[in-house]
């Protein structure tokens, strides 16, 4: 017996879920096609990690050992819904497990969300790390720039905002991205949380990065540090919190009033709106205080605040994409699951054959790594689950590239990666640096289909 396995998504939580399937002791053989709607793999590794985190970026080398292993087939530039459905999947597979991440952001519910100058953290974060989905040219006019949200995403947003795009250039930033951060005019990012100092969820490592930035001054507020019972526990009691606050109180002694920019941190901050300006642009933040409520929440206080801005950044999550045919969770925005085994959304009943991995299964919270113990508990199941498997009536390898082939889907293969990889690193090579990413989604696939002369000129941006 042999197990034809579709995964959907190429990234972090597709790649382990297939390297240990492949890894685990089981009764029967193996093969697997990996379908990613992008012609390059690692998701949100290569578009999600900001530049100036080599050290995160590097996980790409431990994914690309398992890929270049050769066992594992990869169609890239596949677009699953449109070019492969799921009634496809089971004509040419036992089984398919999705793993197709969460990539946009979540709606934010305030008055003005949707006036000139508000953005979601996505889309912005898609424009720094040469999404080749999203406008070349980002629109940073604003001196004075809200941030919401108390995560690592907001915090990658406030430091790409206020860094000096100087000290961007030895990462992998791309071209356009520094042209655009070297013409903004910003000196002030506020970040804005909810809640207090102690129940933020930066990671320390992420936060103290703030305080090293050249020629920007950590701006802390004393009304914010009066901890509460709750507050003044949690510091005790947990590691990571004692850390955060420590690098808090640190900032709070520092010399501040020479730097040309300054990061704010702002917390017990209850959204209430943006203000127009009278032209549909956004002109101010504005926020009701919160205070602790005793138990690690917060209550609001009533009093109201503004403060002025012309650009406002949400980072409060990510959200997934529903799939064509496949259950989804519209309140949570993933595919409702047990322990990875789909479950249809309303009987809760298994759906055979369906599985998934990654943020899809379990949102969008948790770092690279966690998707390997969530790939393990997907395969425990997909492996014990034989009885539900599908019964494909062309489970030879071939079909699927004659299916492809013959809808005109112009699919790039690992050996296409090999080929595109390669550019990118020789056009860093030419430029001084890693690597320089290729942009355009037709240029990516012209390389990788190996394009008699690959347009190396076109936008092309360091990756
Ligand atoms: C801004 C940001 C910064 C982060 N920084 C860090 C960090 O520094 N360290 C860390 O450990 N973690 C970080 N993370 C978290 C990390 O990126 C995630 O934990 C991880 O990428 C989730 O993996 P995944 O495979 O589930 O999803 P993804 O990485 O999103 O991969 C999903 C893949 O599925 C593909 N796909 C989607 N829909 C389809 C479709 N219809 N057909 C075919 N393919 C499809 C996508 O193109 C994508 O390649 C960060 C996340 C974000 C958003």
């Amino acid at each position: 017996m042999k197990l034809r396995l579709a995964i959907v998504g190429a990234g972090p939580a597709g790649i382990y879920a297939a390297d240990i399937l492949l890894k685990q002791e089981r009764a029967f053989d193996v093969s697997i096609d990996l379908f990613e709607r992008l012609p390059a793999p690692y998701g949100l590794v290569r578009y999600g990690v900001a530049p100036d985190h080599p050290r995160i970026k590097g996980i790409i080398n431990a994914l690309r050992d398992v890929l270049d292993r050769g066992d594992i087939r990869i169609f890239g530039n596949v677009n699953f819904g449109t070019d492969v459905t799921l009634d496809d999947l089971k004509q040419h597979y036992h089984a398919v497990i999705f793993s197709t991440g969460a990539v946009r952001d979540a709606p934010l519910g305030i008055e003005g969300v949707d006036l000139d100058g508000s953005y979601g953290a996505a889309d912005f974060v898609n424009w720094f790390d040469g999404h080749p989905d999203v406008p070349r040219t980002w629109p940073l006019e604003a001196r004075e720039i809200a941030v919401l949200g108390n995560g690592n995403v907001a915090l990658d947003v406030a430091r790409m905002l206020v860094k000096h795009p100087e000290d961007l250039l030895p990462t992998e930033i791309p071209d356009n991205v520094y042209d655009g951060l070297a013409a903004s005019p910003v000196t002030d990012v506020h970040v804005f949380g909810r809640r207090g100092p102690a129940q933020v969820k930066f990671t320390p490592l992420e936060l103290r990065e703030l305080g090293e930035l050249r020629d920007v001054d950590m701006i802390l507020h004393d009304e914010d540090f009066d901890y509460d019972d709750a507050s003044k526990a949690a510091v005790a009691s947990n590691k990571q919190v004692m850390v955060i606050d420590r690098v808090l109180q640190a900032w709070r002694k520092r010399e501040t009033g020479s730097a040309s920019r300054r990061l704010h941190l702002h917390f017990y901050a209850k959204p209430l709106g943006l203000v127009d300006d009278g032209t549909g642009k956004v002109s101010a933040f504005r926020y009701e205080r919160t205070r602790p409520d005793g138990e690690g929440g917060v209550e609001g206080t009533g009093e109201i605040r503004e403060i002025p801005i012309q650009a406002f950044y949400r980072a409060v999550g990510y959200f997934g994409s529903p799939l064509d045919g496949v259950p989804f969770d519209e309140e949570h925005g993933v595919i409702p699951n047990h322990e990875g085994q789909v479950l249809h959304s309303e009987s809760n009943e298994i759906v055979p054959g369906v599985y998934a991995t990654g943020w899809i299964k379990r949102g969008p919270v948790g770092l690279i790594g966690h998707t390997k113990s969530d790939a393990m508990e997907t395969i425990s199941h997909l492996v014990s689950d034989q009885s539900n498997w599908w019964s494909p009536s062309h489970p030879d390898e071939e079909s699927v590239e004659a299916l492809l082939t013959e809808r005109g889907v112009r699919f790039t293969t690992l050996d296409g990666w090999h080929r595109l990889d390669e550019h990118e690193l020789s056009l860093g090579t030419e430029r001084g640096r890693e690597r320089v990413k290729v942009v355009p989604r037709e240029e990516m696939v012209e390389v990788s289909l190996g394009g008699a002369d690959p347009v190396v000129d076109a936008p092309t941006v360091d990756a």
